[in-house]
């Protein structure tokens, strides 16, 4: 089942994406660029060593970061809008949108979009719901702050406990389309298999002539 996942996440959510036009899901590009984002950090594990990695291949990309996360990191923060990244909401404490109050939700991700911009003084422009999760009230809160949802249309599952950087890797190279929106994670839970997957990853579409950008 687990080897499954990635499968589901990517193509089995296909259909669906006509019923949430708001959602970003791929950005419409016929050249060959794709967009990296990185949920869960910022991280003591992952950060730095991505940020090197991301670099060495000119690489930009969009992390979408928990608000506690980036105030017990700021420094990180900073470096990743240095480097010429951009930032995402991915909520405060990384709660599940499905089961928490609208009034929690709703504390989570004001709170979240403020701490980032106070942080890195840039505007904060998007945001990702923890486990893919929208809801009627995330999507209003983004039309109304001109915020952009940003869902995926490539999710190698990197974070499962049966997930490996070769088989990460190939999944994505297989997978990426022109304006493809990849989902990986800046989290402890993916170490040992996020940057090795990424270093192949990059390696290989660069050398097909890819470029990544920030959403
Ligand atoms: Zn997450």
């Amino acid at each position: 089942m687990r080897l499954l996942i990635p499968y589901l996440a990517t193509h089995g959510l296909r259909p669906f994406q006509r019923f949430f036009p708001d959602l970003l899901w791929r950005v419409e590009a016929r050249a060959r660029t794709a967009y990296l984002t990185f949920d869960d950090g910022p991280t003591e594990e992952i950060t730095d060593d991505l940020l090197d990695l991301l670099a060495q291949f000119d690489a930009q990309a969009t992390h979408f970061l928990v608000g506690e996360h980036a105030e017990t990191f700021p420094d990180r923060t900073r470096a990743l809008v240095s480097a010429g990244h951009r930032l995402g909401n991915h909520t405060y404490t990384h709660v599940d949108p499905w089961s928490v109050s609208a009034e929690r939700l709703q504390q989570e991700v004001t709170r979240t979009t403020r701490c980032l911009q106070d942080l890195t003084r840039t505007r904060v422009r998007a945001l990702r719901p923890p486990y893919g999760h929208p809801t009627g009230l995330l999507r209003r809160w983004c039309a109304e702050r001109n915020q952009r949802m940003v869902m995926w249309d490539v999710m190698p599952g990197d974070y499962l406990k049966t997930a490996t950087a070769r088989r990460v890797a190939r999944f994505v190279i297989r997978h990426v389309r022109p304006g493809s929106v990849i989902v990986l994670h800046d989290s402890p839970v993916c170490e040992g298999v996020t940057l090795p997957a990424l270093t192949r990853i990059l390696e290989t579409l660069t050398a097909e002539g890819w470029s990544f950008d920030a959403l």
